[in-house]
C-alpha cells in the first residue's frame, strides 16, 4: 500500500495553499498566525521550492539558488518569518567580474558602482547620479512600453561596456534581458543598488528548516507529496482541491505552483472567460538555468580572494541569445566557503556554476545524449574555473549538472522557468481572484515578483487579500 501523505487531514480548510516555495511558505504563515485553518500541500518530498538544496556523500551540501539578493530580505524576513530567520542574512562583500570588456571587483552598491563607472568607464557624475535616479524612481505604475535597451541608450550611447556592468547580474538574479520592460530592471537594480547583495548564512536547509518551525507554530498543517491535481470551483468560487481521489474543502486558494499551469490545468479553461484565457496562454515562461555543483575534498580550500560572487564571460559582447546560448560563454561562480554554514562541524568548500539557458536545448534528447551533454557541461565548466583557480580539478571531490529538465522535474515548473513568467504574468496573476471567487496565485511573475525577496513579497501581498476576503465573508452584514 503507499503511503497515505494526506492521512487524518481534515476534510475541510479555510485556506489551501498549494506549493512549498517562498511565497507559498509565507502565505501560509501569514494567514496561520492570522488564525486561518490553512493546510500547505507541496507535490515533492521537501519544502522550499527552488530555494532548496541537496545532499551527497562526503558531508558535501550544494545550494541551487542561494546565491544573492537585496537587502530587503531582512525587513521582509522580520517581520513575516522571524528575527532568527533575518538575523543569519549576511552581506556578501566581494562580487567580482571578468569579461574581455572588463575585469573588476566591487561591493555592488550605489557608492561603488558610482565610483567605477566615473572612474574606470569614464563616464560623467552627473549622468551616473542621473541613472540611478532615474532607476530608483520606477515603479509599477509607470511606462511599461520603454525597455531596458532604450533605458541604456539614452544614458550610455554606444557603452557595451558598462551595459554588461549593469545588467549581468540582473539577468542573473531575475532572468530579465534587454527586450524587457525597463521597469523589471529598474525596481530590481535600485533594491540591489541600495545596499548591495546578501545571503542567508547557515544554508538553504536551515532557512527552510525555521521556515517549518515557523508554519508548525502557527498551526499550519503541512503535507509533502500531496500534488494537487484539480482546483474545484462552484458558482464562480473555489470550493476544495483533488489530490488524487481525495477532496479537501476550502474557502480560499493560494497556488504557488506556475501560473499558467495553475490556470490552465488545475482550473481549467472552461471555467474563466476566454479572453482571460488567452492572455493566459499568451503569458512567456522565463528562461531556465543549467548549474554545475562542485564540492572539494575534505582539507582542500579555495583562497576567498576567488570572491563570493563570479561574473564570468568569454563573449566579446554583451547580448541575451548569447547568455542563454548551449554554447556557454557565462558563467556565475558562487563560492561558498566554511562561513555559510558556521554551524557544520566539518569545513566544506563548494563552488556552484550558473548559466542561463533556454528549455528547448535540454528537453528533447535521448537519454544517452542527456548524459553525454550533462558530462560535457561539467568538464568545460571545470576547465573554466581552471582558468581562475589553476589545480582546482584536483581538489574537487564530486562534481554534477542540473538543467532545464532539472528544474522542471522537481518544481513542475514549465520548461523548466528558473524566474516564473515574463512580465505579462503579474497581470494575469493579479487578476485571478476576479475570475474566481477565492482564488489566488503567488509566486515568481512578473519579474519583480521573482527571486527570493520578490516572492516573499508577493506572499505577503496575496495573503492580506485572502486574510481580507475570510474576514470580509465571516462577518456579520
Ligand atoms: C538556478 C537558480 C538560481 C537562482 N538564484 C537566485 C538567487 O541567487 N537569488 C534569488 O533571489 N533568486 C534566485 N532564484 C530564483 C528563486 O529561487 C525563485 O524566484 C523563488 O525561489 C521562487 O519562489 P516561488 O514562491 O515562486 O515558488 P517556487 O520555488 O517556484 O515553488 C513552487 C512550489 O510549488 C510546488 N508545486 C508545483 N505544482 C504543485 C502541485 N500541483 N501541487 C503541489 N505543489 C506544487 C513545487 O514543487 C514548488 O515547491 C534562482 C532560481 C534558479 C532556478
Amino acid at each position: 500500500m503507499p503511503r497515505d501523505f494526506l492521512k487524518d487531514a481534515a476534510d475541510e480548510y479555510d485556506v489551501v495553499v498549494i506549493g512549498s516555495g517562498l511565497a507559498g511558505m509565507t502565505s501560509a504563515n501569514i494567514l496561520g498566525s492570522a488564525g486561518h485553518r490553512v493546510l500547505l500541500l507541496e507535490q515533492h518530498y521537501k519544502l522550499g521550492g527552488l530555494a532548496t538544496w541537496f545532499l551527497r556523500p562526503g558531508g558535501h551540501i550544494f545550494d541551487i539558488s542561494l546565491h544573492g539578493f537585496p537587502h530587503g530580505m531582512i525587513k521582509s524576513c522580520r517581520r513575516y518569518w522571524s528575527r532568527d530567520i533575518a538575523d543569519r542574512i549576511v552581506q556578501l562583500t566581494n562580487i567580482r567580474f571578468d569579461n574581455p570588456q572588463f575585469s573588476l571587483t566591487t561591493s555592488f552598491n550605489r557608492e561603488d558602482f558610482t565610483r567605477l563607472l566615473t572612474t574606470d568607464f569614464g563616464i560623467a557624475p552627473q549622468t551616473v547620479s542621473d541613472f540611478f535616479d532615474t532607476a530608483r524612481g520606477m515603479n509599477f505604475y509607470d511606462d511599461q512600453a520603454t525597455t531596458t535597451r532604450q533605458l541604456f541608450d539614452r544614458f550610455f550611447p554606444g557603452r557595451d561596456d558598462v551595459v554588461r556592468l549593469l545588467m549581468e547580474p540582473i539577468t542573473y538574479a531575475n532572468g530579465s534581458t534587454l527586450e524587457d520592460p525597463a521597469i523589471t530592471y529598474g525596481i530590481v537594480f535600485s533594491n540591489f543598488m541600495s545596499k548591495g547583495v546578501f545571503i542567508y548564512e547557515g544554508g538553504t536547509e536551515d532557512l527552510v528548516a525555521r521556515m517549518k518551525k515557523e508554519l508548525v507554530k502557527n498551526g499550519v498543517d503541512i503535507r509533502i507529496n500531496c500534488g494537487v491535481d484539480k482546483i474545484d470551483v462552484e458558482d464562480g468560487k473555489v470550493s476544495g482541491i483533488q489530490v488524487g481521489d481525495r477532496k479537501i474543502k476550502c474557502r480560499a486558494i493560494v497556488s504557488n505552483a506556475n501560473l499558467r499551469t495553475t490556470i490552465l490545468n488545475m482550473i481549467g479553461p472552461e471555467k474563466l472567460d476566454r479572453d482571460f484565457v488567452d492572455r493566459t496562454q499568451a503569458v512567456r515562461l522565463n528562461n531556465s538555468s543549467t548549474q554545475v555543483y562542485m564540492a572539494l575534498k575534505e582539507g582542500e580550500e579555495i583562497d576567498e580572494s576567488s570572491g563570493d560572487l563570479f561574473f564570468t564571460s568569454t563573449a566579446k559582447e554583451f547580448r541575451t541569445d548569447l547568455l542563454l546560448s548551449r554554447d556557454i560563454t557565462s558563467r556565475t561562480f558562487s563560492f561558498y566557503y566554511p562561513r555559510t554554514r558556521p554551524q557544520k562541524k566539518k569545513e566544506r568548500y563548494a563552488i556552484v556554476s550558473s548559466t542561463n539557458a533556454n528549455w528547448s536545448d535540454w528537453s528533447d534528447m535521448s537519454e544517452e545524449d542527456y548524459n553525454a551533454s550533462k558530462a560535457d557541461l561539467v568538464e568545460t565548466t571545470i576547465e573554466a574555473l581552471e582558468r581562475y583557480i589553476p589545480g582546482v580539478r584536483d581538489k574537487i571531490d564530486r562534481a554534477e549538472a542540473a538543467t532545464p529538465v532539472t528544474f522542471n522535474h522537481y518544481t513542475r515548473h514549465e520548461m523548466g522557468a528558473s524566474f516564473g513568467t515574463k512580465f505579462e504574468g503579474l497581470g494575469v496573476s493579479r487578476e485571478l481572484p476576479q475570475q474566481i471567487g477565492g482564488m489566488f496565485h503567488a509566486g515568481s511573475v512578473g519579474i519583480i515578483m521573482s527571486g527570493w525577496l520578490g516572492a516573499i513579497n508577493y506572499g505577503v501581498i496575496v495573503s492580506n487579500e485572502v486574510d481580507q476576503l475570510l474576514f470580509n465573508e465571516s462577518s456579520p452584514v
